[in-house]
């Protein structure tokens, strides 16, 4: 058989091979359906003979677009692999525009502008006509408004009351002033894309299949992108699954699915039933957990796997005591698997990204390597921004809030009174930033507002690093840009070394290792795009009227940025290594990994204390323990930070639930078939006995005692126990015979 359609059970290969021209595969988690979209992708290309041009898929993370790129190039070769049009709805989107944009007066080199982007022009206008909406509300409600295609004109139009009209104020000065700066906020990503495909359909001539993964959380601009990208051939596959639908928040909307079933009665509806990621016991329990909500239909889910080892359920004394726990639990199941396991086996899923300074410092202390995902960011750490906002004003002089951000960074004696007052008056006189600071440096015109002329010196020295910057983004004959040089040149420029050394002294190496980390990551990917690997606009259709050239070191550099902008909206890179990772329950969506802990599992955390929407809650939860092939740990502090006490979830509250769980952790020690059992679910060769029983003897006994497990215990007998609990952790740790001391 076609070794593509291996491996796959009859529905998946139905759907793969399926004629139809709109096929729908909805299922539960783990049933195979980014493994059944991969594989048609494939199929389109092998056997169909569609060129990868001509071929765009849509997921939903940046992570799992790699993932993905990764198994359809096993099936088609490297070569047409890196000329499909795949990346998450932002990407493509950003794709287009970057390519046609022209069409409906976007420039070539746009910014993205970043949520923190976002909410500091939002916090400006507001403060500057003294409206009283809050910065961050009036983001989210302008966000909702995009998601639903309501442009600014058209909220004004209908707006009626007072405050309405002074939203509308705020949502048109929003927009004038990323037009201003050439930037588009994610959003505008999606709604301009929309805007160029209905009036230019020639953009998606060539498409010819239109494939979506995570298709429950799509919103309605994404809808509608969706349709206009497949208008030329309406070949559309789409993949998802009902109950995983978290993103509400962004407006995804649920009722995309019968729409879709409206719009294209054509379609056909391929359902997966078979489980292949999970343990029974772990699936039981999440369909447990996801079968309290009545109003859901009632599905079929077959675990193809062994029963296993029951998820476990615990209560901890406090999150600190927590932390500790899991990582010990991490090192207790990764020494007792006997190389069966690595430290990349292992995620710990939160349900917000704050929880996570316990558990870093826990995994820190211990010297177990970890990375996050979706939290403090690489891209935002406080060096990282610095370079990355100045390369942001080489790429795009008119970017007003990176002009005022790094005008005085390193300092260059241009106070912040100053630099207010400057951008005050670029807006009153309606020029950029960069073009009043540059005519002052040029001796053209000096600027009315007061400016020292120890601060016109500062000036001078920034605008001097621009230029001279900028001087290497000029095309020179025969060569591909040098992101490498032209970093290196601001970095020098700058003397950015020396300031991270004067002003981080304790860090400033790992500050300066992280500044290298992304001179590396913009020269592999200038040398990627250069030999064609990265993602170039060269396959999208040549269309009349606009010109088709080779990527310049300025659209390199543009490039670059939107990448990393778009990389920070929902994950980041990385994830070979042997580290553990931490994450949010919705980036881990798609995913899965052989150990899944879940920590703050209590009301308030989840269902989250600012939720209206406990169903969408309890779908989150089950999304995240649906991420685990092996082992499964759901726990509960019963102190949070400071002395209040927490209620188990909820969602896992009632008994009927609980009886799918153990208080203690999976019995490796003692169990024999349990690490065979694992190896079998992780279709992973089983270690040697003689190994197993060698693991076995080098941890004397499980650890179980060293923490009481249930509420019971911990409120129990000695009053003294839950309050003195966690002191005796920090100072002392637990006497031998486990008990505190
Ligand atoms: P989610 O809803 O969580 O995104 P999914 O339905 O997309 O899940 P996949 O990620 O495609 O599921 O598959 C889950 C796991 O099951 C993967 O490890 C995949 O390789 C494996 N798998 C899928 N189909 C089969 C099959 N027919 N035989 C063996 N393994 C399979
Ligand atoms: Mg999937």
């Amino acid at each position: 058989m076609d070794a593509l359609l291996e491996g796959l059970n009859d529905a998946q290969r139905s759907a793969v091979t399926s004629p139809a021209n709109v096929v729908q595969v909805l299922a539960p988690p783990g049933s195979g359906k980014t493994k059944t979209l991969t594989a048609r992708v494939a199929y389109h290309v092998n056997h169909e003979r569609l060129q990868p041009w001509n071929i765009i898929v849509c997921t939903f993370t940046i992570k799992a677009a790699r993932e993905m790129k990764e198994r359809i190039k096993g099936f088609v070769g490297e070569k047409l692999e890196a000329k499909l049009i795949l990346g998450t709805f932002h990407s493509v989107a950003r794709r287009f525009l970057s390519r046609y944009g022209q069409e409906i007066g976007i420039d070539k080199n746009f910014g993205i502008a970043d949520s923190s982007d976002s909410k500091a022009i939002l916090k400006r206008i507001v403060s500057r006509y003294e409206y009283t909406v809050e910065p961050g509300h009036a983001l989210s409600r302008i966000s909702k408004l995009k998601a639903k295609g309501v442009s600014d004109d058209a909220f004004r139009a209908t707006s009626k009351s007072v405050n309405d009209n002074e939203f509308a104020m705020v949502y048109s000065s929003y927009q004038e002033h990323l037009k201003a700066s050439n930037l588009l906020d994610y959003d505008d990503l999606l709604v301009r894309c929309v805007e160029l495909l209905q009036r230019h359909p020639s953009c998606v001539s060539t498409i010819q299949a239109v494939l979506i993964d995570e298709y429950q959380d799509t919103n309605n601009i994404q809808y509608e992108l969706m349709k206009l990208l497949a208008q030329s051939t309406r070949r559309i596959t789409i993949v998802g699954d009902p109950d995983q639908s978290i993103y509400s928040f962004r407006s995804a909307e649920i009722k995309n699915l019968l729409r879709m079933r409206d719009e294209f009665p054509e379609s056909i509806i391929i359902n997966l039933e078979n489980n292949y990621r999970s343990s029974g016991c772990i699936l039981n329990s999440a369909l447990a957990v996801i079968e309290q909500d009545e109003s859901r239909p009632q599905k079929a889910l077959i675990a193809t796997h062994g029963i296993g080892e029951p998820p476990t359920l615990r209560h901890l004394v406090s999150a600190h005591v927590e932390a500790k726990w899991i990582v010990e639990e991490i090192q207790r199941t990764k020494t007792l698997a006997a190389g069966l396991l690595a430290y990349n086996d292992y995620a710990i899923l939160l349900r917000s990204s704050q929880l996570s300074l316990q558990l870093e410092r826990a995994l820190g202390q211990a010297g177990v390597p970890y990375r996050m995902v979706a939290g403090t960011k690489f891209f935002e750490r406080a060096e990282i921004k610095i370079l990355l906002d100045y390369l942001r004003v080489i790429s795009q002089p008119e970017h007003n809030d990176a002009v005022a951000r790094v005008i005085n960074t390193p300092s260059r004696k241009v106070g912040d009174v100053t630099v207010k007052a400057l951008l005050e008056e670029a807006e009153v006189k309606k020029v950029t930033l960069w073009k009043l600071v540059l005519d002052a440096a040029q001796g053209r015109r000096r600027p009315d507002c007061k400016v020292s002329a120890q601060a016109m010196n500062g000036i001078d020295q920034f605008v001097n690093v621009i230029l001279t910057s900028r001087e290497k983004l000029l095309p020179t004959e025969g060569e591909h840009c040098n992101l490498y040089g032209l970093i290196d040149h601001v970095l020098k420029k700058i003397s950015f070394e020396t300031y991270l050394k004067q002003t981080h002294k304790d860090n400033w190496q790992d500050r300066w290792a992280n500044v290298e980390e992304l001179v590396a990551q913009a020269t592999q990917m200038a040398t990627a795009m250069a030999s064609g690997e990265e993602i170039t606009d060269d396959a999208l259709p040549v269309v009349d009227g606009i010109e088709q050239r080779q990527d310049t070191a300025a659209d390199i550099l543009s490039k670059f940025l939107a990448n990393v902008t778009l990389s920070s909206i929902t994950d980041q890179d990385g994830g070979e290594a042997e580290q553990v990772t931490i994450s949010t329950i919705h980036a881990a969506k798609g995913l899965e990994w052989p150990v899944v802990f879940m920590p703050a599992i209590y009301d308030g955390s989840i269902p989250h204390s600012r939720a209206d929407d406990h169903d969408e809650e309890r779908r989150l939860l089950y999304v995240g323990m649906t991420r685990a092939q092996g082992f499964l740990y759901l726990s509960c502090p019963v102190k949070q930070s400071g002395q209040e006490t927490t209620t188990l979830s909820r969602f896992i509250s009632d008994r009927s639930i609980q009886k799918h769980f153990s208080e203690r952790g999976p019995d490796l020690a003692f169990k024999c078939s349990t690490i065979p059992d694992l190896a079998r679910i992780l279709r992973r060769p089983c270690p040697p006995v003689e190994d197993i029983n060698a693991a076995r003897g080098a941890v004397e006994r499980p650890e179980d005692d060293r923490y009481p497990a249930t509420r019971e215990e911990i409120d129990g007998d000695d009053p003294t126990w839950g309050a003195s609990w966690d002191d005796k952790f920090n100072h002392s740790g637990p006497s031998s015979d486990g008990k505190p001391n």
